[in-house]
C-alpha cells in the first residue's frame, strides 16, 4: 500500500471518483463528506496527504486547510468549484500546495497529488516489512502477509484491516477509521461489522491472533507487535 491520501469531499461522485483513480495508482484512501470528520481524522494522523474540497456543508474548506497546514505540516491539494479568485489567494496563503478547479480530470489529479508528494519528500515504496522479530512478514506491493513464514489466506477486507495496523505499529485505529480505510467509504452504524473480520483475522493468526490484534476497549484495535529494525 502506498501513501494514504485523506479525501474530503462532500459531492459522493467525486469523492467515490477519487477513490477509485487514487486506489488504482496505489494509494490508500480514507474519505469523509465531512470537514468536522476531517478535522478529527487529521488530528490522529492518517493521511500523508489530504485532496480538499473547500465548499463543504458543516465547516469551512479552509478550516481544514489551516488545521492540516498546522498540524503536521501535511501537504494539501485543493479542489474548487468555486474558481473564485479570493479563495485560491486565501488557500495559497494558508499554505495548499496545489490547486484544481471543478470540472477537473481525475487523471492530472492524480498526477498532481504523486508530483505534490514527491516534492514535499514522501514518495510511495511498497515494503516488505517485518514485525515481532520476524513472526509477521507484510509484503505491500503483493497484498501478502505471511504468519511464522506461512502465507495468510486473508480476504481482502482482513488484509486491508491488518495492513493498516501494521502501517503504524501501536497506534490505536477506531472501527470507523480501520472500515473507512478498508471499504473507502462511510459505514455509519456499521462499525461493529469490523469486529467480526477481526475476529477471524485472529483466527488464521492461530494461538497468538488476540495479541497480535489487540483490542483497545472502547476504542478500537491495534498491533500488539512493534517493527522489526
Ligand atoms: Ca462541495
Amino acid at each position: 500500500m502506498g501513501h494514504s491520501v485523506l479525501v474530503v469531499e462532500d459531492d459522493t461522485e467525486i469523492r467515490e471518483l477519487l477513490r477509485r483513480y487514487l486506489e488504482r495508482a496505489g494509494f490508500a484512501v480514507v474519505s469523509t463528506a465531512s470537514g468536522a470528520q476531517a478535522l478529527d481524522l487529521l488530528g490522529r494522523h492518517v493521511a500523508a496527504l489530504v485532496v480538499l474540497d473547500l465548499g463543504l456543508p458543516d465547516v469551512d474548506g479552509l478550516e481544514v486547510l489551516r488545521a492540516a497546514r498546522s498540524d503536521g505540516q501535511v501537504p494539501v491539494v485543493v479542489l474548487t468549484a468555486r474558481g473564485a479568485v479570493e479563495d485560491r489567494i486565501r488557500g495559497l496563503e494558508l499554505g495548499a500546495d496545489d490547486y484544481v478547479t471543478k470540472p477537473f480530470s481525475p487523471t492530472e489529479l492524480v498526477l498532481r497529488v504523486q508530483a505534490v508528494l514527491q516534492r514535499t519528500g514522501g514518495r510511495a515504496e511498497p515494503a516488505d516489512l517485518s514485525y515481532g522479530d520476524g513472526r509477521l512478514r507484510i509484503d505491500e506491493a503483493r497484498h501478502e502477509a505471511r504468519w511464522d513464514g506461512a502465507l495468510l489466506d486473508l480476504t481482502p477486507t482482513e488484509w486491508g484491516v491488518l495492513a493498516a495496523l501494521a502501517a503504524v505499529p501501536g497506534r490505536v485505529y477506531s472501527r470507523y477509521e480501520l472500515i473507512n480505510r478498508v471499504r473507502g467509504y462511510e459505514f455509519a452504524g456499521y462499525e461493529r461489522t469490523i469486529d467480526s473480520h477481526v475476529k477471524n483475522l485472529r483466527h488464521k493468526l492461530g494461538a497468538d491472533g488476540p495479541r497480535v490484534v489487540r483490542t483497545v476497549q472502547g476504542v478500537g484495535y491495534r498491533l500488539g507487535l512493534s517493527r522489526d529494525r
